[in-house]
């Protein structure tokens, strides 16, 4: 199992006192409720969401709720005005708002300069290149100017087209023929075209980075998407790659992370090409799907971390526990309005399977719902335990 500088993270949960911390979050979706229910007994930490619909997951369990728009600047000046530090747990958000309230003082983590490149694909795959970070060949266009003479710069017949802002979970990438590219593009407006890579086995690192510059960074995740929604589905950590390749994906992920220079949890997506070729595709600054085994599965989940980052408590101890394995449970395409999970207490009671819900009132295709994390003592044992709950998990209408 892959372990990381344990010996570092010395310092136990219970160890570690400081004075009241009150955390801001913008989004009260799954990833800011799930960090609210990482808070620990010895941090001492209050939360404020703000979030356009009461009927968010993050609002039944946070101490306050603004309900505003994560857009308008006013909102989250308020949100400012009644916390110590501000983050985010998406990314869809005023970043002018926070590079304002950041010149006056306000601590923002991550930085909103972080926020300002990774919410544009564009100026992301721009930072990758100047940066020397390996990345996927690409080309920033506009829809209007995709012709044969630019297509001809990739290899291959498949092309990847992405809208350069506002997608999310799959939302916004189109896999196509260069010919469907040219005539029949689902997209209008500025996007990223990418070279195809094909058969590439999809990785993550989280990686943290504290106030005061130290990092950590959590075991290699391998994740397989539903290749028609583009979501993920499943995955687990350790990944099956050799000792010295996840060391490597490791270190560019830490240190393309390290290139933002803020602290922050950070998400980094790559893809191990077929001729072990490692490329960045994007990140994520903030808590990400691909961690959310590591609630479980590891010492310190990615949620626990995220707490530390924000109120300056040293960081702890990314390794995993044992072997993990998460599967997302979304919205089928034959359900909407209200649901339930078929069989939850069944499976919750064996113990090896644990089961989030995100409190989301209705059901629609493709919706995130929740996720299970299944752990094992191998990782044989896992994949063959995680196989089977993957069947049994069912979302049905409710009667
Ligand atoms: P999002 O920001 O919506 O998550 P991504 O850029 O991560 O979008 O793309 C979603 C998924 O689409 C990826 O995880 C991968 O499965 C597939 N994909 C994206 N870019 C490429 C590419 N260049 N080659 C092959 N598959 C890709």
């Amino acid at each position: 199992m892959a372990k990381i500088a344990t010996t570092k993270f010395r310092v136990a949960s219970s160890a570690y006192l400081c004075a009241m911390i009150r955390v801001g979050i913008i989004g009260g979706g799954q990833l800011g409720m799930m960090t609210i229910e990482a808070k620990y007994p010895s941090l001492p930490v209050e939360f404020t969401v703000l979030e356009q619909s009461p009927d968010c997951p993050a609002a039944p369990i946070t101490n306050q709720f603004i309900q505003g728009s994560l857009n308008n600047a006013n909102d989250i000046r308020n949100l400012a005005n009644q916390t110590d530090v501000v983050t985010w747990e998406i990314e869809h958000i005023n970043v002018d708002a926070l590079v304002a309230l950041e010149k006056e003082g306000k601590t923002i983590i991550p930085k909103p300069a972080v926020l300002h490149i990774i919410q544009d694909k564009g100026l992301q795959k721009q930072f990758f290149a100047q940066h020397n970070i390996p990345t996927a060949p690409f080309a920033l266009c506009n829809t209007q100017d995709i012709n044969d003479a630019l297509l001809s710069q990739f290899t291959g017949d498949t092309i990847v087209v992405k809208t350069r802002k506002g997608g999310y979970d799959g939302k916004g990438v189109a896999i196509l023929s260069k010919a469907d590219a040219l005539n029949n593009n689902p997209f209008n407006g500025d996007v990223l075209i990418e070279a195809f890579v094909p058969n590439a086995l999809e990785i993550a690192v989280i990686v943290a980075i504290a106030q005061d510059g130290d990092y950590a960074v959590y075991p290699a995740i391998e994740m397989y998407f539903n290749p028609q929604s583009n979501l993920v589905e499943f995955l687990f950590s350790p990944a099956r790659i050799a000792k010295e390749l996840e060391e490597k994906i490791q270190t560019i992920g830490r240190q393309c992370v390290q290139k933002l220079h803020s602290p922050g949890l950070f998400a980094v997506e790559l893809f191990l090409t077929e001729n072990q070729e490692i490329w960045v595709n994007e990140i994520a600054p903030r808590p990400h799907n691909s961690g959310h085994h590591t609630i479980e599965g590891s010492h310190c989940s990615q949620f626990e971390q995220f707490l530390r980052i924000l109120s300056g408590a040293p960081l702890g101890d990314p390794s995993l526990i044992q072997p993990a394995a998460m599967i997302n449970i979304v919205g089928p395409q034959n359900v909407s309005g209200n649901y339930q999970l078929a069989n939850e207490s069944e499976l919750t009671q064996q113990g090896d399977i644990f089961i989030h819900m995100y409190r989301k009132s209705e059901t629609r295709p493709n919706r995130k719902l929740g996720h299970a994390t299944v752990i094992a003592p191998t990782l044989e044992s896992l994949l063959q335990r995680a196989e089977t709950v993957k069947n049994q998990l069912q979302v049905v209408a409710k009667p």
